[in-house]
């Protein structure tokens, strides 16, 4: 199998250089920019990452500037890409790069997955395109081509599977170039060998595709079903004292952990939205308040759960504001809500809140 798929590689990489999409990150020597945008692209669309990568690099061109500055100041610029433990973790590994290395990243696959929030996938991505190192880089996009051209049936949410296929792609990359082989299969499978439509008859690989060849793409790749996400119903609370309104940081060990919120949680059975408010408003801050009324309902969907938050304005009642559940907890003036970072859910509860207090 490893000597059929070498025969086509010629014709993927020329396919490649014609059609690969351009990219801020892409073509560059400096492995500041491929890292960054690697740890971006994790679970995240192109189109998604390309804003917030220009915003980023502008902010923090290198790696000392990134191991340098505030969490906070880093939490912001990742504001509303998700997945915040990521831009945590390459913080953490730039300011290990920055104090240890001397700045520079580690040469090799398997040292560069010691760092903090880099995976195979992401050391893989790295090793091959900065360093040059024979290293295949599987993503979701690689193994949905793999599969297709060899009809695997085998589940890719299995972590044997990806094993398998790093294994037999280890063999097919050697005589490649490492960083364009890799680009050019995952390229490929975002453009052309798409999830529901792939695009055969363009594709360089059609040759020796067996899918293709039986019809079967739509078949592959074999992926175990999801449970279903359990959905969880919020209640928040905006709550204003003498203009000001209270916000509050989320522990180091939660989700979504540094970003800050409106104190809130789950509404529990038998519970209504008001009661839920108010008792999570004592337990979490200490305060009494009262609910004037209703200025939001949003969706949000995470990973393994899904929430609808419903936030409701109050006005405190009596209390002095403590962080009894979160880290931190402040009182701040509405004009200054843009300086703190906030989960993506919260930016509709702002805007709302924005214009019942206007
Ligand atoms: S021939 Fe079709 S199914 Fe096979 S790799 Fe190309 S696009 Fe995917």
């Amino acid at each position: 199998m490893t000597e059929l798929i070498r025969t086509a590689i010629p014709g993927l990489l020329a396919w490649y250089r014609v059609n690969k999409r351009e990219m801020p990150w892409r073509d560059t020597p400096d492995f500041w920019k491929v890292w960054v945008s690697e740890i971006m692209l994790q679970q995240t669309q192109v189109e998604t990452v390309r804003p917030y990568f220009t915003e980023f690099i502008s902010k923090f061109p290198d790696v000392h500037s990134l191991a340098r500055a505030e969490e906070q100041e880093v939490l912001k610029a990742w504001e509303g890409l998700g997945y915040y433990t990521r831009a945590r973790n390459l913080q953490k590994a730039a300011r290990k790069v920055s104090a240890e290395m001397n700045g520079q990243l580690p040469k090799s696959f398997s040292r560069l997955l010691d760092l903090p929030g880099l995976g195979p996938y992401s050391a893989a991505a790295i090793a091959s395109i900065v360093f040059k190192e024979p290293v295949p880089a599987v993503d979701g996009n690689v193994l949905r081509v793999f599969t297709r051209l060899t009809e695997l049936g085998d589940d890719i949410s299995r972590p044997q599977t990806r094993t398998l296929v790093f294994g037999i792609l280890s063999d097919v990359i050697s005589g490649f170039p490492p960083g364009d082989f890799n680009q050019a299969m995952m390229e490929l499978g975002a453009i052309v060998c798409k999830p529901r439509q792939p695009d055969c008859p363009v594709c360089p690989l059609n040759r020796i595709c067996a899918s293709h060849k039986n019809g079967t793409q739509l078949r592959f790749p074999v992926k175990k079903k999801a449970a279903v996400k359990p959905h969880h119903l919020i209640g928040v609370g905006i709550c204003m004292r003498e203009g000001k309104v209270l916000i509050a940081k989320r522990h180091e060990k939660q989700m979504l952990a540094g970003l800050w919120e409106f104190p809130g949680g789950k509404i529990e059975n038998g519970e209504t939205e008001e009661e839920c408010i108010l008792r999570e408003m004592r337990e979490e801050t200490g305060l009494t308040v009262e609910l004037v009324r209703k200025i939001a309902k949003t969706d949000h969907a995470f990973t393994h759960f899904s929430i609808t938050l419903n936030a409701w304005l109050c006005n405190w009642v009596s209390g002095e504001a403590q962080p009894l559940s979160g880290s931190e907890i402040r009182w701040i003036l509405p004009e200054e809500l843009d300086d703190y970072p906030f989960p993506k859910a919260n930016k509709v509860i702002i805007k709302e809140f924005r214009s019942a207090v206007k």
